[in-house]
């Protein structure tokens, strides 16, 4: 029986004695490069094939890829690096109002229509970010996962997400 892995990665790698390419661990790990996974975390879309439609609502992934069944979320607290992401991306866009609106806003600051523009990113940013800062987080966590021995692995593919692939 085939599955989903059995084209993206072989299960372990040949070795050829008489070869003189550098064993596979030594070689740059094959599949899409750092700049095109984030580029997929990014638009929503799977780190590993690119698949969107990962999201059952705006504010629920999928376990897993429907396309090449990575896993996605494993548990909950796994995702603690996507909230991070989320609160430091929120804080970057209210520190680029800031900025601007005192460039704009000076001498005469208009301190309470600046107040509820920053009370409406800090409340509705993080909740329209919340599914991009999900898929980058997952592709973070995808580089590092398809760096171990095993990656292509149903287990490995089971620890992915929120554990960097270790059990
Ligand atoms: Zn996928």
């Amino acid at each position: 029986m085939s599955n989903p892995w059995d084209d993206l990665e072989p299960e372990t790698p040949r070795v050829d004695p008489l070869s003189t390419e550098p064993p596979a661990a030594l070689r740059p790990p094959k599949g899409p490069g750092a700049v095109a996974v984030f580029a997929r975390g990014m638009t929503r879309r799977c780190p590993r094939c690119g698949s969107g439609n990962l999201f059952r609502s705006w504010f629920r992934i999928r376990e897993r890829c429907p396309r090449c069944g990575l896993r996605l979320e494993r548990e909950e607290g796994g995702f603690l690096g996507a909230m991070t992401i989320n609160y430091v991306v929120t804080a970057g866009v209210w520190v680029a109002l800031l900025v601007v609106w005192l460039v704009v806003d000076l001498p005469d600051l208009h301190v309470a229509a600046l107040t509820i523009a920053s009370l409406a990113i800090a409340g509705l940013f993080p909740l329209l970010f919340w599914p991009f800062s999900k898929t980058i987080w997952a592709s973070v966590d995808y580089l590092i996962y398809r760096t171990s021995p095993d990656y292509g692995s149903r287990e490995a593919a089971n620890h992915a997400s929120g554990n960097g692939g270790r059990p």
